[in-house]
């Protein structure tokens, strides 16, 4: 168990043995840079060298969160989007080998339930005894993550190599990429086939991931995106990224949206915001038949009910992170160039720059960390 170094006395440990990491240390935060003992693999366990790590939104709902509020033990390292290099391998570990780029598959289950087993441990069946024993969700949520310069992984089934992918690309695929990726997999039945044409999917909230999800979207299938955003800048990247169309959040903004389908309504939204009112806009701008995927965390309420308000016939999914298989399908993408995450890098070591930049809306696409930047050659 790694513990932050002692200030006072002589520390005898040499500069490789420890290491900087961004940790949780209280609810509300703010997170603290530490330095900590490098981790040693045991078992199955595999350490990486961690190259990039994204910042995600819910890294602002993590560390706002009331204390309670999430089934996680504080202290823990932030970061879930993590790419890096095999350092050193546990006495059992299988997978990648020493020196190989790798990313993280961030949820971490239980890793032997049927969807654990089926690759999906984003769904492990045992995630509720995960959660009552404060086991944590995956990397950086609840279990040290990769706002770190190491990262210590619990077994080589959650790394996928990532051959000639940059890291900086790679660590958001495996989260704001990973995440649209499966949460348009959901909504796919209403979008017909690639080639099928004629629909519509409203895209709300264009930040980390919505901005994939645009790419996704125009390399996957050959529906018409609407983007909607409260910032003019995430509408300028939605264009960028191939919107067809974009809007700022108005009081009409659901009758904006249906007008571009003709008075129908769009056949799928994905929410990525998931407010109330970013709930009330999707269910009024979908067709019956229709579906909403809510990927936001934002917390926000939509009722449920029939007879009620809803249009009849509407899917609703709760899509959560994605499977090991969709995260090599969208590396694939990335590779072949259809999906490039816009990114903005800051130094490890300005962690809480980043967070504010994040916070305040100032971050176009997605804001990574690099531990090797502004380090000292020695
Ligand atoms: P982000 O901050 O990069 O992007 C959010 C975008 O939404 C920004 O462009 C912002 O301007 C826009 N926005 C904010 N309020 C809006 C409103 N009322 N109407 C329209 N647009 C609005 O965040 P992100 O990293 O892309 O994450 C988005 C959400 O998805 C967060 O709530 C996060 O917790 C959640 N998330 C869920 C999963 C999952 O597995 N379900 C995975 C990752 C992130
Ligand atoms: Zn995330
Ligand atoms: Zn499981």
């Amino acid at each position: 168990m790694s513990g932050p170094l002692s200030t006072g006395g002589v520390d005898m440990r040499r500069r490789e043995d420890v290491m900087r990491a961004v940790r949780l240390t209280h609810w509300g935060g703010p997170p603290v840079m530490t330095e900590l003992d490098r981790p040693s693999p045991q078992g199955e366990e595999v350490l990486v060298q961690v190259e990039a790590a994204g910042l995600c939104g819910s890294d602002l709902h993590v560390i706002d969160a009331a204390r309670g509020a999430l089934p996680y033990r504080t202290p823990f390292t932030l970061g879930h989007e993590v790419a890096g290099r095999v350092a050193e391998h546990g006495p059992d570990a299988t997978g990648p080998g020493i020196g190989e780029r790798v990313v993280v598959y961030g949820p971490w289950g239980c890793g032997c339930c049927g969807n654990c087993a089926a690759g999906a441990e984003n769904y492990c069946d045992r995630r509720s005894e995960l959660d009552t024993s404060r086991a944590g969700t995956g990397v950086g949520l609840g279990r040290d993550g990769g706002l770190a310069d190491f990262l210590l992984v619990p077994s080589g089934r959650l790394l996928l190599p990532v051959g000639d992918l940059a890291p900086t690309q790679a660590a958001p695929l495996s989260d704001a990429g990973l995440t649209s990726y499966h949460a348009i997999a959901g909504i796919r039945p209403a979008l017909g086939d690639a080639d099928g044409g004629g629909t519509c999917v409203a895209v709300i909230g264009v930040g980390g991931l919505g901005h994939l999800a645009v790419q996704i979207l125009r390399a996957t299938t050959s529906a018409q995106v609407l983007a909607v955003d409260v910032r003019e800048e995430a509408l300028a990247l939605a264009t960028d990224c191939g919107a067809h169309f974009g809007t700022l959040v108005r009081p009409d903004t659901a009758e904006a949206l249906r007008r571009r389908t003709g008075g129908a309504g769009v056949d799928a939204v994905l929410d990525f915001v998931g407010t109330s009112a970013t709930l009330g806009l999707g269910s009024s701008a979908v067709r019956p038949g229709g579906a909403l995927a809510l990927v936001g965390s934002g917390g926000g309420e939509l009722m449920v009910r029939k007879p009620g308000a809803l249009p009849p016939g509407l899917r609703i999914s709760l899509p959560f992170w994605g499977t090991r298989t969709e995260l090599e399908q969208v590396m694939t993408l990335a590779r072949a160039g259809a999906v490039t995450v816009a990114t903005e890098r800051f130094p490890l070591s300005r962690t809480l720059d980043a967070i504010d930049a994040l916070r305040s809306g100032k971050v176009r696409g997605r804001a990574v960390l690099i531990p090797a930047e502004g380090l000292k050659q020695s």
